[in-house]
């Protein structure tokens, strides 16, 4: 079914902010896309409108029980002026993953995508031209209903805004210090974990401020039963080079799988690199470290896409790896993946949109 998505220009665009002032998630673009949901009519009324506050009821349920899903995904513009996404499809499916878990009704794939290419053509000034800027994507559903009974809301939002981003490495992909956390988790098998909702996120903050007074810029996640098993790290995926092998975390039901953690072992498979999807023990990172075995460590996600990892702090250990410096896997990845989301390096996997 095709969806007509009833349009609402601005009369007062705004000023844009200077390159260099962008960071990420500071501003909002002139529109906003909005779709209500009701139960009995479903998915309805999808419209572009000026990005403006919207009014909620006090009671709705989205402030008491946290019913709500979020997705983030960039445009990129071109060498060319040519705007791309990176790999959208997978964001949908993992909305709708998101969506399933919270019992909140799934979105129609053709919606999703209609709301997301109209809105970015509209705001399409937006998205900056300078080396590794982008516009942020995020798409998010919200329960509305007006109740304080806990069950499922009959009444969602579902909206996107867009924020245009600055380079996330302001000088060169640069190597971060991670604290293995072993008091806090973050998630649990059969929890919310593999959702993206804001539940995880709100579970994370503690332990992510007490590493950063301590001088580290992200956490590294322990599984919740044990505490033994590497999970995640802040919001990224996370991989290690042992040898010749790389490893990464078995998609086990209590983390996100991430795009650029598919797309990473996509890249290395084609590659020829061996990788293993498996259980890791920290102690077996701990050991490979001390033997020299350990040569790399990364994160994956949307925001960096490759985050090399030079130190990791576990217990009263610090553990440097490859010598803190970016290793040339790392740099390979970075290079590729990027290449690829902006246009400079042929897309053999045909990602982007
Ligand atoms: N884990 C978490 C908890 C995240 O929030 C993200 C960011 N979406 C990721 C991993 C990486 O996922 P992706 O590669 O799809 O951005």
């Amino acid at each position: 079914m095709g969806w007509a998505i009833e349009i609402e220009r601005t009369t007062t665009p705004k000023q844009k902010p200077k390159v260099g002032e962008l960071g990420f998630g500071k501003y909002f673009t002139d529109h906003m896309f909005i779709a209500n949901y009701d139960e009995g009519q479903g998915w309805h009324h999808p419209r572009i409108v000026p990005y403006q506050p919207i009014s909620l009821d006090p009671a709705a349920k989205v402030f008491h029980y946290g019913q709500t899903v979020f997705e983030g995904l960039k445009a990129y513009r071109t060498s060319d002026n040519g705007i791309q996404l990176f790999r959208p499809n997978k964001n949908i499916q993992r909305l709708n993953l998101s969506n399933d878990r919270l019992s909140i009704p799934g979105l129609d794939e053709e919606l999703f995508m209609e709301a997301l290419t109209q809105l970015v053509r509209i705001d399409s000034d937006w998205i900056p031209g300078e080396p590794e800027t982008s516009l942020y994507i995020r798409p998010y559903v919200i329960a509305t209903e007006p109740l304080l009974g806990v069950s499922p809301s009959k009444q969602y939002l579902f909206m996107i805004i867009l924020s245009p981003v600055g380079s996330y490495y302001a000088e060169g992909i640069n190597p971060v210090s991670i604290h293995v956390e072993s008091h806090y988790v973050r998630a649990v098998e059969g929890g919310v974990g593999t959702a993206k909702t804001a539940g995880n996120y709100a579970a994370g903050l503690k332990a992510q401020e007490g590493a950063s007074a301590k001088g580290y810029s992200q956490v590294l996640w322990l599984d919740g039963v044990h505490r033994r098993y590497v999970e995640e790290v802040g919001s990224m995926n996370v991989f290690f080079k042992l040898g010749d092998k790389v490893v990464t975390p078995v998609l086990n039901g209590s983390f996100l799988a991430g795009i650029t953690r598919d797309s990473t072992l996509t890249l290395l498979r084609h590659w020829g690199v061996a990788v293993e999807e498996r259980p890791i023990l920290i102690d077996e990172l701990v050991e490979a470290c001390r033997s020299g075995e350990l040569v790399e460590a990364f994160g994956t996600g949307t925001a960096a896409v490759i985050s090399p990892i030079g130190e990791l702090s576990y217990e009263d250990e610090r553990l440097v790896i490859g010598g803190g410096e970016t290793g040339p896997l790392s740099k390979r990845l970075y290079d590729t993946l990027t290449g690829i989301q902006y246009g400079s390096v042929e897309d053999p996997f045909g990602w982007m949109v």
